[in-house]
Formats: structure tokens, C-alpha cells, sequence
């Protein structure tokens, strides 16, 4: 079961930047979050609609879905990109699709980013989403992380975080 969106424009906002957040971190050689990312768009790539609304996943269809996603991930951004690298352009296509299925799971914590509900993000983005979003992404983005946070991270220089080893 799942439910369908009834949360603040800024809790859709929040999403949304959490997954530009993963696409940052994708493009800075982060494999958990390049795997996240083609996995979710290659299953929106593979996946047909019922009549009745729902979507199911054409196994078919699915490599070449993630050969898709893959070209758009590492393709190289056009000077004129509004997007900073092809990671981000594949979290909106991403985003854009998951704001036209308007899912979340039951409570209504974490947003459908995938067809299924399998992948997510949460409504309210992990201290960790909050700092890389506050950094590196939108500058005036209110962040309450504290400096040495209980993940271990020291947030003080943005340059100390080994962005490859990181979870998310
Ligand atoms: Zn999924």
C-alpha cells in the first residue's frame, strides 16, 4: 500500500534537492549513489502503465533502459546546461517523473522516486543530504547539521569528505 502526496510545497522541494544531492555526490564518484540513480531511472526507462494507473517492469526493455540512463548520466553537459553535470540531468528526469506519480510510502515519510516504491527519498532529507544540499547546492538552504556530526563527518571543510566512500 501506498499513499499518494499531501505534504508543503517545501517537503517536495526537500525531495527534489535530496536527489540533486545524490546526482552531486554521483558525479564526484560516488558508486552507491551512480548505482542509485541509474537503477531508478532505468526502471521509470522499462516500465509500462496499466490502464488502471499502475506500472510494471519490462524485464525486456530493462537493459536497454539502463543503457539509456547510463549515456545520459556521463554524456558531457552543453555550455549552456542548465544542469551541472549529466547525474543531475538524469535526478530530474528522475524528479519529474516521481512528481507525476505523486507516491509515498504509508505515513508519509519518504517520496516514490521509482515507479515501484522501492528506491526513495525522504520528505525531510538525512543531515548528511542537509549539509551536501546547504554546500553544494543551493546556498541559502537552512541546514541545522551540527559541525562534528554523530556520523562521524567533520562538516567544517567541505573538502574533507571522501565523497567515494560515503553512504547515502
Ligand atoms: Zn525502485
Amino acid at each position: 500500500m501506498a499513499w499518494s502526496w499531501s505534504h508543503s510545497p517545501s517537503a517536495y522541494r526537500d525531495a527534489q534537492l535530496s536527489l540533486q544531492a545524490i546526482a552531486f555526490l554521483a558525479s564526484k564518484g560516488s558508486k552507491q549513489s551512480q548505482e542509485k540513480l541509474l537503477t531508478v531511472a532505468a526502471e521509470w526507462f522499462a516500465s509500462n502503465t496499466h490502464k488502471h494507473g499502475e506500472h510494471w517492469l519490462d524485464l525486456k526493455r530493462y537493459g536497454k533502459a539502463q543503457r539509456k540512463a547510463y549515456r545520459i548520466a556521463t554524456r558531457r553537459q552543453h555550455v549552456h546546461s542548465t544542469f551541472d553535470s549529466g547525474w543531475s540531468e538524469l535526478a530530474e528526469i528522475i524528479w519529474s517523473k516521481a512528481e507525476e506519480l505523486q507516491t509515498c510510502d504509508n505515513g508519509g515519510w519518504n517520496c516514490w522516486i521509482c515507479p515501484y516504491g522501492c528506491h526513495t527519498v525522504p520528505f525531510t532529507p538525512s543531515k548528511f543530504l542537509q549539509y551536501v544540499i546547504s554546500h553544494f547546492i543551493v546556498e541559502d538552504y537552512h541546514c541545522d547539521v551540527n559541525e562534528d556530526d554523530d556520523n562521524g563527518y567533520e562538516y567544517d571543510d567541505p573538502d574533507d569528505i571522501d565523497i567515494k566512500a560515503i553512504t547515502i
